[in-house]
């Protein structure tokens, strides 16, 4: 944020908590920006415990590999990472047993620590619905410490072991309140022999730019793709990443003109020694708020062609160019999940991408080809910044975490799901919003 908005941000605060009303001060969260850690969870203490045995030792496991103190007993300090398991199974009566038992566990965790409830279980259950419910709700009552709260729900404990790394690390810190359900299966293999290409569309600023850093940071070679009025902006960028000498690339591209795409593509390749494109980002989007009744057919046609059907187009070009195992990271939004006011045409966009990520995602699983969302929730961005003041600070208040995000939060979630471990989320859409209070 600039520090002129960030002034004007800070007024509307004070002015907002001069209102009869309780308003929540946010909590500065803590972020390990920059390249991936080998250890992300070092100097964290975790208590795992729960009624799914095998499932505590597989993923005590997991945490005491990314270098976290693992116990088996609440800590007089807190933990900064409760882990409960449960058996998707479980009889419904049991639910209260299981709330008196790992109660004190899951009330202990020290300021930003996380809360995540593991349920073994292949598909929706009583008990999958029942800890989604808990954890939207505790998420809500933990925001205010920077305690985040997640359900994972994994057909075994070894699917779970990467997700769950990821939200107990700091790479985190803007998620909560959601669930993740995955799914098993032999993914693609995770060594890395070459370096990694990968396209981001709309990457001149905003949420894209910090993709494009993060996914160089992580060690691809990234092909920053923007409209040409963006040349300037984008070609600063792909130098601060290190060049072309460092396989960096800006392509202007306007992902609406599909010979553009193309050739934009091909220059991907190049990037590659292998000559395949390893990670598609389709990032690049408008919005044109209005309501439905006063929307114009352009207002209406422009976020649709952009948002959605550009982001096919984009996606079918690039398929018979990507390399088997690679992966496709969309950018929805909330908006898409929960809907909002004023944006019934990006709310058709954005959930259009959803549905889109979901039925590819099965389309391409006999490539290894990952495809998964992520759906920000309000991020601090040139787009947000032309949402009335008093909206943002009251959108703000709408969150577990009582702030807006960074366009860091969206780039670490989308690097995460870049990797090839993040195979199990494959199909799935992962909200990046503080714990917003809307939605499923
Ligand atoms: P932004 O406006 O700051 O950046 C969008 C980028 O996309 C710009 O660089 C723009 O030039 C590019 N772009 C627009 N039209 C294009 C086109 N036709 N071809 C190629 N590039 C094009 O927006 P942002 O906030 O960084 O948003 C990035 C993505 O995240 C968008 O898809 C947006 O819908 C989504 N999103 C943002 C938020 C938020 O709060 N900022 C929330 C949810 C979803």
């Amino acid at each position: 944020m600039s520090t002129k908005s960030a002034a004007v941000a800070k007024l509307a605060r004070r002015l907002i908590a001069r209102l009869p009303l309780p308003i929540a001060t946010p909590v500065d969260l803590r972020r390990a920006w920059g390249r991936p850690m080998q250890h992300p969870l070092a100097a964290k203490r975790a208590v795992v415990v729960g009624s799914d045995d095998d499932a505590v030792v597989v993923l005590s496991d997991a945490l005491r590999t990314a270098a976290a103190s693992v116990y088996d007993t609440p800590q007089d300090a807190g933990a900064d990472i409760a882990l409960v398991t449960v058996p998707g199974d479980a009889p419904a009566d049991s639910l209260v047993a299981w709330a008196r038992q790992f109660g004190s566990t899951l009330r202990g965790v020290a300021k930003h620590g996380r809360v995540i409830v593991v349920v073994r279980a292949s598909g929706p259950t009583l008990v999958t619905d029942a800890v989604h419910g808990f954890v939207r709700s505790l998420g809500r009552e933990t925001g205010r410490r920077a305690v985040t709260v997640h359900a994972v729900v994994s057909p075994t404990p070894q699917t779970a072991a990467s997700v769950v790394v990821f939200l107990a690390s700091e790479r985190a810190a803007y998620l909560s309140g959601q669930t993740i359900t995955l799914r098993g299966g032999q993914g693609p293999s995770t060594d890395r022999p070459h370096p990694e290409v990968a396209v981001v569309t709309g990457a001149a600023r905003g949420i894209g730019a910090a993709i494009a850093r993060c996914l160089a940071d992580a060690g691809y070679r990234v092909m920053v793709a923007d409209v040409a009025s963006q040349s300037e902006v984008a070609r600063r960028l792909v130098d601060a990443l290190g060049g072309e000498a460092a396989g960096m690339m800006f392509q202007p591209c306007d992902v609406r003109d599909p010979a553009a795409v193309s050739s934009m593509l091909e220059k991907a390749r190049t990037l590659s020694p292998v000559g395949c494109i390893d990670v598609i980002v389709n990032n690049a989007g408008i919005t044109r708020d209005r309501t439905f009744g006063r929307m114009s057919d352009a207002e209406w046609s422009d976020v649709l062609e952009v948002d959605l059907t550009s982001l096919v187009n984009v996606t079918r070009s690039a398929l018979p160019r990507m390399c088997d195992g690679g992966r496709i990271v969309n950018v929805s939004s909330v908006t898409g999940l929960a809907g909002n006011f004023g944006q019934t045409n990006y709310a058709m966009a954005k959930g259009g991408v959803i549905g889109f990520t979901r039925e590819l995602a099965v389309e391409v699983e006999p490539r290894k080809i990952a495809v998964t969302a992520v759906a920000p929730g309000l991020i601090d961005t040139a787009m947000t910044a032309k949402i009335p003041l008093i909206n943002r600070e009251v959108a703000k208040q709408m969150t577990s975490l009582a702030q807006a995000g960074q366009p860091e939060d969206v780039a670490m979630a989308v690097e995460f799901l870049a990797r090839r471990e993040a195979w199990p989320l494959r199909g799935q859409t992962m909200r990046v919003d503080g714990g917003m209070f809307f939605g499923p």
